[in-house]
């Protein structure tokens, strides 16, 4: 009850036009499959944490749902707590990678936002000062 099971299958509908759309499943679809090798962090069954292979900072890395969401713009009321499950997870990991002065997390979406890889990511970027605003 109170379930709109309908909004969800259109999203999960959407997340997979858009791994379709390249004719592919996207590149973080194969690390988290292993197809492809990175250097995860942590796992548990909603997520995945690795290092970004082009760092920004000292400490780069990236937190993403298993479930493929192509992009934050793209999310539901249902994905409420996977979302809240990322960022949680992301202030763990920064504390486990030592970022005791902060950091900085960030999600691009769309073009404006120069997403590039659309499977919903959360950036986790520290160790050094961050500028204010950003590029
Ligand atoms: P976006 O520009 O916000 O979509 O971020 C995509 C990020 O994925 C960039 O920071 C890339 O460096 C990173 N990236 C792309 N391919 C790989 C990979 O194979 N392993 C780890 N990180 C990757």
């Amino acid at each position: 009850p109170g379930r709109q099971d309908g909004e969800v299958g259109k999203a999960q509908q959407a997340a997979a036009a858009g791994e379709k759309a390249g004719g592919q499943p996207t590149i973080f679809s194969k690390i988290i499959d292993r197809t492809i090798p990175a250097t995860i962090l942590y796992e548990d069954d909603k997520c995945l944490v690795f290092r970004d292979v082009a760092p920004q900072a000292p400490v780069h890395f990236l937190v993403i749902p298993k479930r493929p969401i192509p992009r934050i713009s793209h999310v539901v009321p249902q994905d409420t707590e996977l979302l809240g499950h990322l960022m949680v997870v992301a202030a763990r990991m920064a504390q486990a990678e030592g970022l005791a002065d902060g950091y900085r997390l960030v999600i691009n979406d769309g073009k404006h936002g120069a997403q590039s890889v659309y499977h919903l990511h959360l950036h986790v970027l520290g160790g050094r000062q961050m500028g204010w605003p950003p590029g």
